[in-house]
């Protein structure tokens, strides 16, 4: 009864149902890894000016046929600790790089597609020849082919990351600065990276209910002009934020107000409604 009383405490105990959920999560993404259950999807990056779709950003899913569909939420971050996440992530980048050829060559879309890339994954000594060998198999040239980062991934060791950026940078990938402003990022760095577009976190965006938050926007508009860069606004999901940002000449936006993301028969299917516009 004794021993009863110690493993109902145990399973019941806060930390340990965690270490179990993430041990079952980890298996999950193993076998997952296997038996091919993660899928890419695709939102589309709109010019508000234009209408037009300008690109396109390739998300992970994780469909499992026992536990349905896990979210980036809950399995990214147990693959950055597991380091599963430098496969998952190898996985996405091949089948990003595979539906681009294919639009490509259909002749539906011919602009970047942006692929997330996790911080073990930059800091892989081989990553260009890891990147460089998927985008020969798939017979993609690097123009097609954008990078988000995190702020997080560069600041750990700026100088090393300049380094790696710009060797992506000379295949003519494109580098973008994922979630800007919710990490710890140095203005001082921000000119020295090699980077070409800053994308604007949701959170900044769904501030611009108040003033200052407006005033926040414009800010970051007008640093990323200064450096020559791009910004994309993320998680825009009403009119209203769409005419601010039009106000701020903040010209692309991606989030539910023109899509969610999309699997790729649905983004092939919005690619030809695009075509018809
Ligand atoms: P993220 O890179 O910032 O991606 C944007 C997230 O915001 C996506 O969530 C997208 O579905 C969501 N989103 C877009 N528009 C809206 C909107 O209008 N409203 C709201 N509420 N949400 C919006 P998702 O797909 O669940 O991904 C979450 C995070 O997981 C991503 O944030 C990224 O950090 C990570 N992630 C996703 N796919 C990958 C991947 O292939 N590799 C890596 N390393 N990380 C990934
Ligand atoms: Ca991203
Ligand atoms: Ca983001
Ligand atoms: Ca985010």
């Amino acid at each position: 009864a004794k021993k009863k009383g110690n493993s109902y405490l145990f399973f019941n105990d806060t930390m340990n149902r965690q270490a179990v959920k993430r041990l079952q999560i980890e298996n999950l993404m193993r076998f997952g890894l296997k038996e091919n259950h993660f899928e890419v999807y695709y939102q589309p990056k709109m010019n508000i000016r234009t209408g037009k779709l300008t690109g396109m950003e390739a998300l992970v899913r994780f469909i499992t046929p026992k536990k349905g569909i896990i979210s980036p939420g809950v399995f990214i971050p147990i693959a950055e600790e597991t380091g599963q996440i430098i496969e998952i992530g190898e996985v996405v980048l091949n089948k990003a790089c595979r539906d681009v050829k294919q639009w490509l060559d259909d002749g539906l879309f011919s602009g970047r597609v942006a692929v997330n890339l996790s911080a073990k994954q930059f800091s892989l000594p081989d990553l260009t020849t890891r990147i460089d060998v998927i985008l020969q198999k798939n017979e993609l040239p690097s123009y097609f082919l954008e990078l988000e980062i995190t702020e997080g991934t560069v600041m750990d060791d700026p100088q090393e990351a300049i380094a790696i950026m710009r060797s992506l940078s000379a295949r003519g990938i494109h580098l973008a600065m994922d979630d800007f402003g919710t990490g710890y990022s140095s203005l001082a760095y921000l000119k020295q990276f090699p980077l070409n577009t800053l994308k604007v976190d949701k959170a900044f965006i769904d501030d611009m209910k108040t003033e200052r938050g407006r005033n926040m926007v414009d800010s970051i508009v007008t640093i990323a002009q200064n450096l020559d860069l791009h910004v994309v606004a993320e998680g825009v999901e009403q009119a209203n934020q769409i005419e601010i940002l039009k106000k701020l000449n903040c010209e692309t936006v991606q989030g539910y107000y023109y899509s969610k993301p999309l699997s790729k028969d649905e983004f092939t299917a919005f690619l030809k409604q695009q075509q018809s516009k």
